[in-house]
This record gives C-alpha cells, sequence and structure tokens, in this order.
C-alpha cells in the first residue's frame, strides 16, 4: 500500500506517518528529513538548499523528486507514507509516472484538515518543547517563516486537493483530534 499525507506545515503528518511506520511496517519518506540530512552532510545541495529551508520557501521540484526516486530504487517491495511530498502539481505528477515506472500505484491521499491558528500554535509549541528537552530547533519553526511556509501551502501545494479529488484518491480526515483519533480515522481509511 502507497499513501500520501496531504496538509499544512503543524498538521501532524510527521507524527502520524511515525505511527503508521511502528503499527504497519510502512516506510516513511520525508523529503523534508531527507534535505535537514542532505543540508548537515556539507553536500553541494546541502548547501543549496539550506537557506531556502530556514527562509520557509520550498526548494526545487527536481531535488525533491531526485531523492523520492532514489528511495524507490532502493526498496522495490516497498510500502510508502509520502509525507510532506508531493507539494506541487508538478512533484504529483512526477510521482504518478514513477510510481507506474516502477510497477507501483498511489492507494490514498489522506488530507489533514486543521485550522490555521492550531497550526501556530502547534509549531511554536514544537519549538518550545525542543528547547525544552535541549534539543536543537528547526531553524524554520519560527513565526516568520511560518508564514512564508503557510502561503507556499496555500499557493502551491493546496492545488493538490483538487487535483487528488478529481482522481478519486483524496480521504480527508479531522487532524483537530488528539493523536490517537487522527490514527483511528487514518487506520478505519486504509482498512
Ligand atoms: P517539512 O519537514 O516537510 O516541513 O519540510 C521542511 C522544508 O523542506 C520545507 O519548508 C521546504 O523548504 C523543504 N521541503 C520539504 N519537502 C519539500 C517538497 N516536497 N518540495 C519542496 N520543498 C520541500
Amino acid at each position: 500500500m502507497n499513501i500520501i499525507l496531504l496538509g499544512p506545515p503543524g498538521a501532524g503528518k510527521g507524527t502520524q506517518a511515525q505511527k503508521l511506520v511502528d503499527e504497519r511496517n510502512m516506510i516513511q519518506l520525508s523529503t523534508g528529513d531527507m534535505l535537514r540530512a542532505a543540508r548537515t552532510s556539507g553536500t553541494e545541495m546541502g548547501n543549496k538548499v539550506a537557506a531556502i529551508m530556514d527562509a520557509g520557501e520550498l526548494v526545487t521540484d527536481e531535488i525533491v523528486i531526485g531523492l523520492i526516486e532514489e528511495q524507490l530504487e532502493a526498496h522495490p517491495d516497498g510500502s510508502f507514507i509520502f509525507d510532506g511530498f508531493p507539494r506541487t502539481l508538478p512533484q504529483a505528477d512526477a510521482l504518478g509516472k514513477l510510481l507506474e515506472a516502477h510497477g507501483m500505484s498511489l492507494d490514498a491521499v489522506i488530507e489533514m484538515q486543521v485550522n490555521d491558528d492550531v497550526l501556530v500554535g502547534r509549531i511554536v509549541g514544537r519549538a518550545e518543547e525542543a528547547r525544552k528537552a535541549g534539543q536543537p530547533v528547526r531553524a524554520d519553526d519560527n513565526e516568520e517563516s511560518l508564514r512564508v511556509r503557510l502561503m507556499e501551502y496555500y499557493k502551491k501545494t493546496s492545488p493538490l486537493i483538487g487535483y487528488y479529488y478529481a482522481k478519486g484518491d483524496l480521504k480527508p480526515v479531522n487532524g483537530l483530534g488528539t493523536i490517537d483519533e487522527v490514527a483511528a480515522e487514518i487506520a478505519a481509511l486504509l482498512d
């Protein structure tokens, strides 16, 4: 089974992806995590994306599509959760083609619905928690980057809701519940 978790920053995509990894033996493909790993590796690509990420903007389609392609090739029999990818219509088209080329298909696009006030609170809370626990705070978890990230989401990513609706793949869930409530809603859709 292959699914996309779609939703704005702070919707809980990473949290729910982790639960699916633990409970269903799926592989989480988070382009955000891959890019954060790349930027600490000192590679040319890593240096190129660091400033873009910190500002809250999207990196180029070419870079993230390349990262996803590598992972699909590395796990030919994998069952994937796409977390934070695709984020643009060209990425969505590219994913469709990549899956087809690897003899895979998409089973569902889980749209995590939340309202904007909640998002800001969650992200500010995530930064505070990390700070308290002595863990590194994401450079883009500040109010200014968040504003850009939300705008990028509405301009470039939210059109994917209509795109996947038209394909018959869209499954909305209420992302405002507790972690376990949202997980149960997702599980009911997948079973
Ligand atoms: P995330 O961890 O998903 O919130 O992603 C953090 C940052 O990585 C985003 O704000 C973008 O700068 C970049 N990023 C992650 N995934 C993508 C993607 N699919 N397309 C473009 N940029 C991305």
